[in-house]
């Protein structure tokens, strides 16, 4: 009975599971009466010249227009002179911080009942700058970036979501006691931003220490945020916290303000078209797609459905220990709604 527009977002289906676990995302989000339209784009089979990969122009367009989007996974196809579709969509949108919300899922037994953490990764530089060559025979060397402009982005956008979304604390992740040049200028531009929030508590981690804390126990941290390799270790190992690829949602942002969600899994070829896949992960990211948009009425209800499927524990996929099909823990989700 709204008169608003619907909201337009992109969604990129991706490959394998992708098309059944978008489908999952739809259907609930049909059952939650979610105002959001779908433009929808497929990978395509050819390489697009316009932006040397198998994504096309429009489908990134669609992106820039929309600033949100939800995208499955995605298989880069093997062969040679075209762009990864991730490290496609990376540099074209500037997707420049990975943000994963890690959280015990009330019912799934792990380890830990109590995390609730955030990890907040830089995700164009460092070490992932690309620029590795042979010295000489024998010696090879890899250049790791640190930018003062790339630095104070990531920490603003950190500082920023924890006053935004209610958090007490971030940590920086570093190694500036052996990397004092670039480690040093990363928790230099850290500190810089603390500054600027005051309400928020600063605090400084080496990334061994950090690892260690973590496993014994991850309550101790708040929101995280670090340079490209360590974040892209550290959330896999907070995934591994929670219970596992397949319950992990994320969200990259870009310049501009540009969301683009994303299950942090692969295509998972050897169960695809098979109504197997677990959508939890890929409904997770966009409920952080939705609370980007400020819909938090419509996340909180989905997050709900989602959590009290799980713990009820009667619907549930083969990958935790289940026997339901991907459309019929669909169903039970859309039922708790
Ligand atoms: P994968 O995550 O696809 O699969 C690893 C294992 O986890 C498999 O046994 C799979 O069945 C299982 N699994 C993954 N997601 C699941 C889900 N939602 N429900 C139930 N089980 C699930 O990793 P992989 O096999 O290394 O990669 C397969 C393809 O995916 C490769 O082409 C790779 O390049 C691509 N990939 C894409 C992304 C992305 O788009 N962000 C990320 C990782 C891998």
């Amino acid at each position: 009975s709204s008169a608003t527009a619907p909201i337009q977002a992109t969604l990129f289906p991706g490959d394998g599971i992708g098309p059944e676990i978008a489908e999952s995302v739809k259907q609930v989000f049909r059952a939650a009466e979610v105002p959001i339209e779908w433009e929808e784009h497929y990978v395509g089979d050819q390489m697009d010249p316009r932006t040397q990969s198998f994504l096309t122009w429009e489908s990134l367009e669609s992106v820039r227009r929309n600033r949100v989007g939800l995208k499955g996974p995605m298989a880069t196809p093997i062969g040679k002179g075209h762009r990864s579709l991730n490290l496609t969509l990376r540099k074209e949108l500037n997707l420049y911080a990975n943000v994963r919300p890690c959280n015990s899922l009330p019912g799934y037994k792990t380890r830990y009942d109590d995390v609730n953490l955030i990890t907040i990764r830089e995700n164009t530089e460092g070490e992932y700058s690309g620029l590795e060559h042979q010295v000489v025979r024998g010696v090879v060397e890899s250049l790791k970036i640190i930018t003062r402009q790339a630095s104070l982005r990531v920490a603003e956008y950190a500082f920023h979501y924890a006053k935004t979304h209610g958090r007490e604390r971030v940590s920086a992740i570093h190694k500036a006691n052996i990397m004092q040049k670039t480690d040093g200028l990363f928790l230099k531009c850290c500190r810089e931003v603390a500054e600027k929030y005051p309400d928020i508590t600063y605090e400084e981690v080496v990334i061994d220490n950090c690892c260690m804390m973590l496993v014994k126990n991850p309550a101790l941290f708040d929101v995280l945020v670090m340079p490209n390799l360590y974040g892209d270790i550290i959330s896999d190992l907070c995934a591994g916290l929670v219970g596992g690829l397949g319950l992990t949602p994320s969200c990259n942002i870009g310049e501009g303000g540009i969301a683009l969600a994303e299950a942090v899994h692969g295509s998972a070829p050897d169960i695809a078209g098979k109504n197997m896949a677990n959508p939890t992960a890929l409904l997770l990211s966009a409920v952080a797609m939705l609370r980007h948009l400020e819909l938090h009425d419509k996340a909180e209800r989905i997050q709900n459905a989602i959590l009290n499927t799980i713990a009820e524990g009667k619907y549930r996929t083969a990958d935790l220990g289940g026997k339901s099909t991907t459309t019929d823990f669909t169903k039970a989700i859309c039922d708790h709604l």
